[in-house]
């Protein structure tokens, strides 16, 4: 082996490739990582936020198994947020606005500081495979050799950026794109496609008048999204709320003819969820305003990134439509907003571990197979990491289950349904999200991280105790019975329950829905029995009691499921009838027009839940029952 040459040789420093070299790197596997700029490491391309709903799901399971993503934010969080706070707390979800330069500057030290991990500032061109190495050339007329190649190269491959009609190349704004590699992926003969994001255009701060927006300040009391990292210590800072109007509206629809979008010149397909305000306008017709979250990039940083107000309409075009917002009366746009539209590898051509099936030891990981967002990014480059690092070792590959992570669920959709319009996390697509809470991804995953050696033992020593202090809660809880007297049902109504007539044990009254586990542990004074010093972990105890029942109940559902895979569909079958199917579902179902509940479950985008509802639906429904 000669000074030029790798294990494993990742291409693209995005958030993806940054885990992903962390982990081989950390696995003893000597590691080169390719990446066009190296001040752009880890680079947020679009909102300066990590987590949100589901996602910051993803970012505690990379976190669990040792990666990187949660302890780079609490070094650089500007505000942390607490969602969903009023629904279940299977689907509460952490959002964590960062100061994203400093992101790429915590994340481009830390790699430097890893052994056996070499960055390098140079693009790949070609990856050829000769036997059993890679021998892939750069811009700089380097050639490395390598036993396995892990891409990661998010929108770059034949990048083409809109504003406008007007088009050009481009990886991101003011970057290049990828042609050479993209070419030269497709010799490879695989199967890609085109796909479209965009961005949002960020404003000079001193123009905007915040005084006429809505405050919209942090959760104090949450100081970190890692288990395992260092509380955040930065000043926080507040995001602002705005709102279009009737005027925006106009001039939106006053210029539809300038629209790229359009008119016709992006064909990939843009992210469902995250649509432009051109998009917005035409499809909410009836909606007269909508909300835009007004969220600072950094601490020391001049630019506002105006959430909710993506768009590739004309500078002048977005300079009017801004300028219609309450408060950015005065705004002057700092980087305009704008289109991309990328090539993309179908993610069914590879295994569970990333790796491209028809040719072993090359992975693919982030936004090249398909995906939308920084953690669905992450996570994927962390499996292709470990499983580059076991294939050089000849051993099975790293896989999670939908069972035990999000993870799990992204990669299985992947690579079984494959993805025709950008993927990203929601909680629907788990069918076990009541398992997967964001605050119990430690318990979940850090055994497995330990075991495969990312994690380190100071960590996976918290684990254990946070989960013995769990289970010898449950185990009080369990034990410790209440009888039907005086004093106890002067407490039990002080918790604002019904009386007890016999003896209860205080798991049955924990399962009461209007019972927190706070005030049971107080009231019947139990703590004392435990350590104390664990107390934050107790809503994790309550979950596990209170979720128990729908934790069988959802794995009844699943062997249903299963025993009608080979039912039929009938053709007949009325979809728009079933009101608990979103428009989404719908609208593939009848695209595709699957005939077996099997088929109907491997569409990309059908929830577990929509299979279980056109299941009832079919058991209710005559027709079928003749059939
Ligand atoms: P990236 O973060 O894109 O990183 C790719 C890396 O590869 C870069 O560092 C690049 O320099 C490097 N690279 C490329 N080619 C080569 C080569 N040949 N040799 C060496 N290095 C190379 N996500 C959302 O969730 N919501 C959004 O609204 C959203 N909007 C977006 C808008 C825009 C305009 C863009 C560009 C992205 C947007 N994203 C959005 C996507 C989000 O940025 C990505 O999902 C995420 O960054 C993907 O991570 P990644 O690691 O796969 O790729």
């Amino acid at each position: 082996m000669n000074c030029l040459d790798f294990d494993v040789i990742v291409i693209g420093g995005g958030h993806a490739g940054c885990e992903a070299a962390y982990a081989s790197s950390k696995l003893g596997k000597r590691t080169g990582l390719l990446t066009i700029s190296i001040d752009f490491i880890a680079k947020m391309s679009c909102n300066p936020a990590i987590g949100g709903i589901a996602k910051s799901h993803i970012v505690k399971e990379i976190d669990a198994l040792g990666g990187l993503m949660a302890k780079i934010t609490d070094h650089c969080g500007i505000h942390y947020r607490k969602l969903n706070t009023k629904k279940g707390r299977a689907v509460q979800a952490t959002r964590v606005q960062t100061d994203k330069q400093m992101y790429s500057r915590i994340m481009k030290n830390y790699l430097e500081t890893c052994e056996n991990l070499f960055l390098k500032e140079e693009i790949a061109e070609k990856i050829k495979k000769k036997r059993q190495v890679f021998e892939i050339t750069t811009n700089v007329g380097n050639t490395y050799a390598a036993k396995t190649v892990i891409v990661t190269t998010g929108t770059f491959l034949n990048g083409t950026i809109y504003i406008g009609l007007n088009k050009f190349s481009g990886g991101r704004l003011g970057e290049m794109a990828s042609e050479k590699l993209a070419q030269c992926i497709k010799e490879f003969s695989l199967d890609t496609g085109r796909l479209k994001t965009g961005t949002p255009p960020r404003i000079n701060k001193k123009t905007i008048d915040f005084s006429r927006m809505d405050i919209q300040p942090g959760d104090e009391q949450i100081k970190s999204l890692s288990f395992y990292g260092e509380s955040n210590s930065l000043p926080q800072v507040n995001c602002y709320i705005s709102y279009t109007n009737e005027q925006t509206k106009k001039i939106i629809l006053g210029n539809m003819d300038k629209s790229p979008l359009y008119q016709g010149m992006i064909k990939g397909i843009g992210p469902r969820y995250c649509p432009s305000i051109e998009d917005k306008i035409v499809r909410f017709k009836d909606k007269n305003r909508h909300q835009i979250f007004v969220e600072p990039e950094g601490l020391e940083n001049n630019e506002i990134y105006l959430n909710g107000l993506s768009t590739s309409l004309p500078y002048q075009v977005q300079y009017d439509i801004i300028r219609t917002v309450k408060g950015l009366e005065n705004a002057e746009i700092i980087r305009p907003g704008y289109a991309i539209e990328y090539d993309f590898v179908k993610p069914y051509q590879l295994t569970h571990g990333l790796m491209v099936k028809k040719i072993p030891g090359l992975f693919l990981a982030g936004q090249i197979n398909g995906t939308s967002g920084y953690e669905e990014a992450g996570c994927q480059g962390l499996i292709a990491g470990i499983n580059a690092s076991l294939y050089i070792d000849k051993k099975n590959p790293f896989t999670i289950s939908r069972r035990e992570g999000y993870t799990g669920v992204l990669i299985d959709d992947l690579v079984t349904k494959s993805t025709d319009e950008p993927y990203r996390m929601f909680t629907s697509r788990a069918e076990y999200r009541l398992l997967l809470r964001e605050n119990n991804a430690d318990l979940r995953l850090s055994e497995k991280g330990y075991n495969i050696g990312l994690l380190g033992r100071k960590s996976y020593k918290r684990m254990k105790e946070k989960q013995q202090f769990i289970s010898e809660t449950i185990d009080i809880i369990k034990k410790t019975r209440i009888s039907p007297n005086q004093e106890t049902n002067q407490i039990i109504e002080k918790m604002g329950t019904t009386p007890i007539k016999k003896s209860y044990t205080l798991e049955e009254i924990l399962k009461r829905p209007e019972i927190k586990i706070s005030s049971l542990v107080e009231q019947f004074d139990i703590v004392k029995l435990v350590n104390s010093q664990y107390y934050n972990y107790l809503e994790e105890v309550e979950e596990e009691i209170k979720y128990q029942g729908y934790i069988l109940k959802k794995e009844r559902e699943d062997r249903q499921r299963k025993k009608y895979n080979q039912a039929k569909i009938p053709e007949e079958i009325d979809y728009d009838s079933i009101k608990t199917l979103s428009n989404e579902v719908k609208e593939k179902i009848k695209l595709i027009k699957p005939t077996t509940i099997s088929e109907l479950s491997n569409i990309s985008g059908v929830t577990p839940s929509a299979v279980d509802y056109i299941i009832i639906h079919l058991k209710n429904d005559q027709t079928y029952k003749n059939n």
